[in-house]
């Protein structure tokens, strides 16, 4: 950041008085400019004994099998956001279930959760963003393909839970420790190249 959104001047980044961690703020006005991580929300849909991925047709992650989902917006609620990415993703309508996983993405400052959703049919189509679309079951999953270690993390917790009967919300993280991906959840660890 170098200039203030609210009266244009050069924002300087250094201790304010009375905070604990130095911040972006303008001299000129006084507006502290807060960073704080963004919301990612998103769905895995399901439908019977699978789930819809979606290859990537974009970047990050290009070619790479993800679940549908992206950047909440301003006025929407968690589960509406996830449901919107999978209309726009997919042109597919879902009923959201319950949170799968909260998973928080250090590096980038990004938190991510993703919903169980039931496919309301199996009206769906390729976008831009997704390039092709197909539903799998847990043996047929490209595992080695998926984009995303929050992606990888929920899928993984979905048919986990879903070989027990139950619906529960497992909470994972991603950080960069010495240089290396490494992804902590509830005592469970796992290491990808793709992440
Ligand atoms: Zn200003």
């Amino acid at each position: 950041m170098n200039f203030c959104s609210k009266c244009g001047q050069k924002v300087q980044f250094g201790e304010i008085e009375g905070d604990h961690r130095p911040r972006f703020h303008c001299l000129d006005c006084g507006t502290i400019h807060y960073q704080n991580p963004r919301v990612i929300v998103g769905c895995i849909p399901v439908w019977q004994d699978k789930v819809m991925l979606c290859r990537r047709g974009i970047e990050p992650q290009f070619g790479l099998w993800n679940i549908p989902g992206g950047f909440m917006e301003n006025g929407e609620t968690v589960e509406e956001g996830a449901a919107r990415e999978m209309f726009e993703e997919t042109k597919g309508r879902v009923r959201i279930i319950g949170l799968q996983s909260m998973f928080t993405v250090l590096h980038v400052n990004q938190v991510h959760l993703h919903f169980v959703a039931e496919m309301q049919d199996l009206n769906y189509e390729t976008t831009p963003e997704s390039t092709e679309i197909q539903l799998f079951t847990e043996g047929e999953l490209p595992w080695k393909e998926v984009a995303f270690a929050s992606n990888y993390f929920a899928l993984k917790k979905y048919f986990e839970d879903r070989k027990l009967g139950v619906q529960r919300t497992h909470r994972g993280s991603l950080s960069v420790v010495n240089g290396k991906f490494v992804v902590h959840g509830e005592n469970w660890e796992v290491k990808n190249s793709n992440y």
